[in-house]
């Protein structure tokens, strides 16, 4: 993969080859199929003597060119474009393991994968068991002679808890344990997990890669064997990212490292802000100090990420109403949207564990997510600190 621009420079200028139309700006295909010149080239395209476009369930230029642009970003060598994150999550798992294998994952999952993880794989024979990943130890005591994928996401969500990445790469390694990362909340522009010893990165590209709130995408970045497998299932049971959503996420990867910069900035000024206010009891943010793994989240992460997670005081009542008090901030599941975020994790996102199960991934009922989004950040502060006042003390 040539290094030689900037990753800003490489998301604006990194296109698919202009069309005889001279267009500035990359077309879209919307077409389900392309025609061949000859037979005799349809069978060199087919037996894949020749490269190029046959039918977008297996490609197409938009996702092709999404494809580049992220390859590029997380230092990978292939990758495919899936419908939605979960799509890409569970293509992950279900290209690379068989029956009788098993998944080992960091307790803390988002809620989807989780459920996947839970009650999903199991019906195939693929056994799956949740771990402590934040110590050498608590991961290889887990592993049994079966495991075969190893899985995290870091930080986690919504308790922001760090996982190195790094440290879990080498134990997968000296296991011969393939290393998958969801790498969502941070997006390649903060955090890459390939360099650091993952072996398959996932995204939600639904999340910052839009960065809009308009699309659902996902996508899957390692090494050409392991794409190799994961686009043979792909191709064959169909979960391919329909065309128009690549070309509206390639068009938004050109803003992605300056909205990071923006969303992180923002954030880090709504964690100081909460940090020091009297009706917080908690707040999470990687880059603060104050984290438990403030160092690893600083070697780790160029920013610290658009999410902040603070716990209330008063508990469910008293988030629920600072929700409810809020003027401008939405109150949505989602993140990763130019407009700020508010989520109340144990009655929704992560409703269908047992109280327990929350406590133990930290989630207690007056912690409240905050996606920060690109507003003004003294608007988002604003909103918040009459929202924090209006709570009766
Ligand atoms: C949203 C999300 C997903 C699922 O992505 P969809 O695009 O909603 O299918 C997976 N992992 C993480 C960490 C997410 O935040």
């Amino acid at each position: 993969m040539s290094k030689s621009k900037q990753e800003e420079t490489e998301l604006i200028r990194k296109q698919m080859e202009r069309t005889p139309y001279r267009e500035h700006s990359a077309p879209l295909f919307l077409t389900s199929s392309f025609v061949f010149n000859s037979a005799e080239q349809m069978e060199a395209l087919f037996n894949g003597q020749e490269e190029g476009d046959i039918y977008s369930r297996y490609a197409n230029p938009n996702t092709s060119e999404l494809i580049n642009k992220v390859c590029h970003l997380e230092e990978a060598e292939a990758g495919f474009a899936t419908a939605s994150g979960m799509a890409a999550v569970w293509a992950s798992m279900a290209a690379l393991l068989s029956s009788g294998d098993h998944i080992l994952a960091n307790k803390a999952v988002f809620g989807s994968t989780y459920q996947l993880l839970d009650l999903v794989l199991p019906r195939f024979g693929i056994a799956a068991s949740f771990a402590d990943f934040s110590t050498r130890e608590s991961i290889v005591e887990a592993i049994r002679p079966n495991t075969k994928m190893l899985l995290v996401e870091s930080p986690s969500n919504p308790a922001l808890q760090m996982i190195d990445l790094a440290m879990v790469g080498k134990v997968a390694r000296e296991h011969g344990i393939i290393f998958n990362v969801d790498n969502c909340f941070c997006t390649p522009i903060l955090q890459k997990p390939i360099p650091l010893g993952a072996d398959i990165v996932t995204h939600s590209a639904t999340k910052y890669m839009d960065g809009q709130g308009r699309t659902l995408g996902g996508l899957i970045l390692g090494s050409e064997a392991l794409i190799e497998k994961i686009t043979f299932f792909c191709r064959h049971t169909g979960p391919a990212m329909s065309p128009f959503n690549a070309w509206l996420l390639s068009k938004s990867l050109e803003t992605l490292p300056l909205r990071m910069e923006r969303h992180c900035a923002n954030a880090l000024a709504v964690a100081e802000f909460l940090e020091g206010h009297p009706k917080i009891h908690s707040v999470l943010y990687p880059h603060l100090p104050s984290h438990p793994e403030y160092e690893l989240a600083k070697r780790q992460m160029r920013y610290g990420g658009g999410i902040v997670s603070f716990e209330v005081e008063g508990g469910k009542a008293a988030a629920q109403a600072m929700l409810n008090h809020t003027k401008m901030c939405s109150l949505s599941s989602n993140l990763g949207d130019s407009r700020t975020i508010l989520t109340h994790p144990a009655t929704t996102t992560h409703s269908k564990l047992t109280p327990d199960e929350r406590v133990d991934v930290g989630i207690t009922d007056g912690l409240v997510r905050i996606s920060v989004g690109l507003e003004h950040a003294s608007d988002i502060i604003a909103d918040l600190r009459q929202a924090l006042q209006a709570l009766s003390s």
